[in-house]
C-alpha cells in the first residue's frame, strides 16, 4: 500500500478519460432491461436481464483483452495486465455492481464497472505505463431486492459470507440463487473468497442530495454509516373514540406516534451524521373511530460512530421502557437488520481528496448513507470511495440523473487514484 508516500504526491497525470465513449456504454447497458418510456431499467439479480447485461459488460472486457474470471457465486473480474506491468502482482481493483432495483435508473452501480473499463481503454490507447494489473469488478446481487443479503456477491468475496449458503438463498419469488446462476450461465469456477487485490476504489453516484446542494462535484467518502433497523410492536386496548375518557385509554396509535417524535428528537440531540427515520406504520383495527388497538412500526437509525448508534439504540430501548409504563401498552422489538460503520482507508481517501484538487475540482468529505461492495472490500485491502453528485438526490428510480459533466469528472479522479496505485513498484 502507497503509504510510504503521501498523498499529495501524485504520480504523474493520468491521460483524460472519453467520457462519450463511457456514456455510450451507460446508454447501451440500460437498454438492457429497458423501463418504456424512461430512462431507467430492470435487471434484478440472476435474472434473464441481469445474464443479457453481464454478457455486454463481459463482452467489452474481452474486446479490451482483460484475463476474465467467473467466480462461484457469478462475480466476474477483468483483469489488465499490459506488457510491462508485473503480471503476478495483486492488482488494483475497480468496479461496483451492475444489478438493479426493479425501477432502477441507468447509473447506480453501472458506472462504477463502465468508468473502470473506460480508464482501462484509455491507458491502453495511450500506452500508459503501470507496474501492477488494474481489475475491474462487478460483484453479484448488490441490491439485495430479488434475494436477501444485499451485498451478497461483495460479502462472499472477501468471505463474509459462505459460498454454500449464498447459492442456497431462495428469492422473493421463490427461486433459488444456485438455479438462477446455472440458468443465466454466470456459476462460474473460480474458488470465492478471492484473492485480497492491493487496494479497491469505486466510483459511484451519491445517491443523495449532499453534494448537489453544496454545489461540490467530487464527494470523498470517507466511511459508510452503521444500520440499525428494528421493528416495533405496541399491544394497547381497542377502544371507543367518542366514550373512552383519554386517562383511561391504552392507546397503540399514540404511543406509536411518540416514538416517530423520539427519534426525531434524539437524531437532532445526536447531530449530524446521526439520522432516524420510522419509515412504515400499521395501526390496527386502522379506523377513524377506533382507539388503536395494535400498532407495528419500524425504526431505522444510522450512524458512522458505533458508539453513538449503540448509545441511541439504548436511549430508544429506554424510551419504550418508559413509554409502555406511562401508556399502559406492552411494547416488544426485535431487530431486522444492524451493520457496523466502515471507516475507509485513510491514505486512499486522501488520495481521492488529493487528485480531486490537483483536477481543479471542488470536494467535500462524506459518509455514505447507502450501502456499498466497498465496504466489503475494505475488510481486505485499503479502500475508498469517489462520489459524483446525483440530481435531487435521486436514485433506485428511472429518473436518477448525473451530468455528464460530473461523470466524466468522477471518471478522470478515477483514473489518477488507480495510476497512483497502479503506477508505481511497491
Ligand atoms: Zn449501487
Amino acid at each position: 500500500m502507497a503509504t510510504d508516500s503521501p498523498p499529495n504526491e501524485i504520480a504523474a497525470p493520468a491521460p483524460t478519460v472519453d467520457a462519450g465513449r463511457l456514456l455510450d456504454r451507460l446508454a447501451a447497458l440500460a437498454e438492457i432491461g429497458a423501463i418504456e418510456g424512461t430512462e431507467g431499467c430492470s435487471r434484478l439479480a440472476f435474472t434473464d436481464a441481469d445474464g443479457a447485461g453481464r454478457d455486454l459488460v463481459v463482452g467489452w472486457m474481452g474486446d479490451l483483452g482483460l484475463d476474465v474470471s467467473v467466480d462461484v457465486i457469478g462475480n466476474v473480474i477483468g483483469i489488465w495486465r499490459p506488457d510491462g506491468c508485473d503480471p503476478d502482482a495483486a492488482p488494483v481493483l475497480t468496479g461496483s455492481h451492475i444489478d438493479t432495483v426493479a425501477t432502477g435508473g441507468r447509473y447506480d452501480g453501472n458506472l462504477g464497472v463502465l468508468a473502470g473499463l473506460e480508464v482501462i481503454e484509455t491507458f491502453a490507447s495511450a500506452g500508459t505505463p503501470i507496474c501492477r494489473p488494474i481489475g475491474v469488478a462487478f460483484f453479484s446481487n448488490e441490491e439485495g431486492s430479488r434475494f436477501a443479503p444485499d451485498m451478497m456477491g461483495s460479502l462472499a468475496y472477501v468471505g463474509g459470507l459462505s459460498v454454500e449458503e449464498a447459492l442456497a438463498t431462495v428469492g422473493v419469488d421463490g427461486a433459488i440463487v444456485v438455479d438462477e446462476l446455472d440458468r443465466i450461465g454466470y456459476r462460474g469456477s473460480t474458488p470465492c473468497p478471492g484473492r485480497a487485490p492491493h487496494a479497491y476504489v469505486e466510483l459511484h453516484i451519491e445517491q443523495g442530495p449532499v453534494l448537489e446542494m453544496a454545489g461540490t462535484r467530487i464527494g470523498v467518502v470517507e466511511s459508510v454509516q452503521g444500520i440499525s433497523w428494528t421493528q416495533i410492536t405496541i399491544t394497547g386496548q381497542s377502544n371507543h373514540a367518542g366514550t373512552t375518557p383519554m386517562h383511561l385509554r391504552r392507546d397503540a396509535g399514540y404511543a406509536a406516534a411518540r416514538i416517530g417524535a423520539f427519534v426525531r428528537d434524539l437524531a437532532v440531540d445526536l447531530g449530524p451524521p446521526q439520522v432516524a427515520t420510522v419509515g412504515a406504520i400499521n395501526l390496527h383495527p386502522n379506523l377513524v373511530n377506533v382507539v388503536a388497538a395494535s400498532a407495528t412500526l419500524t425504526v431505522d437509525l444510522r450512524n458512522t460512530d458505533d458508539a453513538v448508534l449503540v448509545d441511541s439504540e439504548r436511549r430508544l430501548g429506554l424510551f419504550l421502557d418508559e413509554l409502555a409504563d406511562q401508556e399502559g401498552v406492552t411494547i416488544t422489538s426485535r431487530s431486522l437488520a444492524r451493520s457496523e460503520p466502515v471507516t475507509f482507508d485513510p491514505t486512499v481517501v486522501g488520495l481521492v481528496e488529493a487528485v480531486a484538487v490537483d483536477l481543479g475540482l471542488s470536494t467535500l468529505r462524506l459518509p455514505s448513507g447507502a450501502g456499498h461492495d466497498a465496504q466489503m472490500l475494505a475488510r481486505v485491502c485499503p479502500s475508498a470511495m469517489i462520489f459524483t453528485p446525483s440530481r435531487d438526490g435521486i436514485s433506485h428510480n428511472p429518473s436518477e440523473y448525473t451530468e455528464p459533466a460530473d461523470i466524466e469528472a468522477g471518471t478522470n479522479v478515477l483514473a489518477r487514484v488507480l495510476l497512483h496505485l497502479a503506477g508505481r513498484n511497491r
